[in-house]
């Protein structure tokens, strides 16, 4: 329980990967409060399960996010992971959907990291923990919005590392692969449209073909990695991105 009396907030956390890594650090002794969207029932069972307070904030609309960071309070360990994704050719690419995958997965980022700072470098400590992807690092077609967002939160995260390398607060990316959860499954149909494939054929020869592992990441093993970058032990990582992709990124 080497996080009792540190506070966690991970955006995103009422699903999935998000979840996981609530779970994690829950498991350590964190106080956990979570984000997201979802059914209220089920939110209010995770809320009970992990005795955490729940943040509805749309990350989308900046004024909400700044809400959120107020009600929260000051955090030790901030998990930048809410994240969405949308498969098109760039010139049928919709610009609203454009918008909202930047806004979310990369501009929403900046906000929550730069309203928590001040608290972390006032305690001496904090971890910033970013949830990238493998399309941090590498590209797939008709995902533009995604990469260009993702590779963007590497380099602020390379950047924010480096602004706060001496105040006792780290700076990471974890880049998962295909992990199962609603963005992928949710992301199936409109691949088998734009690549004119089966849906046995999206998940074997577009998802598994890209993991030399062949064969989904779980959500428990990026909570597990998130857990080891609060460590103590981890104080000397800053500012790296993280591989949970199967060898995706090794080729
Ligand atoms: P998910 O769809 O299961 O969960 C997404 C979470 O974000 C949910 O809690 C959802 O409610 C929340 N969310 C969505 N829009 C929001 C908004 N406007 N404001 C607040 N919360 C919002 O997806 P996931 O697969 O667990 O993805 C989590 C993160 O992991 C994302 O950043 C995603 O890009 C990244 N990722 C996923 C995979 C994968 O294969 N699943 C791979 C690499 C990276």
């Amino acid at each position: 329980m080497f996080l009792a009396g540190k506070r966690a907030l991970v955006t995103g956390s009422t699903s999935g990967i998000g979840l996981a890594i609530a779970r994690a650090l829950h498991a350590e002794g964190a106080e956990v409060l979570l984000n997201g969207f979802g059914d209220a029932d089920e939110i209010a069972h995770l809320g009970e399960e992990l005795d955490a307070r729940y943040f509805p904030a749309n990350l989308l609309d900046p004024a909400e996010i700044a809400g959120m960071m107020e009600a929260a309070g000051p955090v030790d360990i901030l998990v930048n992971n809410a994240g969405m994704q949308h498969v098109a050719p760039v010139e049928d690419f919709p610009p609203e959907k454009w918008d909202a995958i930047i806004a979310l997965n990369l501009t929403a980022v900046f906000h929550t990291t730069r309203l928590a700072v001040p608290a972390m470098k006032a305690r001496g400590w904090g971890r910033i923990i970013n949830t990238a992807s493998a399309h941090s690092k590498t590209a797939s077609p008709f995902k533009s919005a995604y990469v260009a967002a993702k590779h963007g939160l590497d380099g602020f995260t390379k950047a924010i590392a480096l602004e706060l390398a001496e105040s006792g607060v780290t700076a990471n990316c974890i880049s998962p692969g295909y992990v199962w959860t609603p963005l992928v499954e949710g992301q199936i149909p409109d691949t088998m449209q734009a690549r004119g494939l089966s849906r046995e054929q999206v998940i074997n020869d577009v998802l598994l073909a890209k993991q030399p592992t062949k064969r989904f990441v779980q959500p428990a093993e990026v909570g597990a990695l998130a857990v080891f970058l609060c460590r103590e032990e981890a104080g000397n990582v800053t500012g790296a991105n993280w591989s949970v992709d199967g060898g995706w990124t090794a080729e």
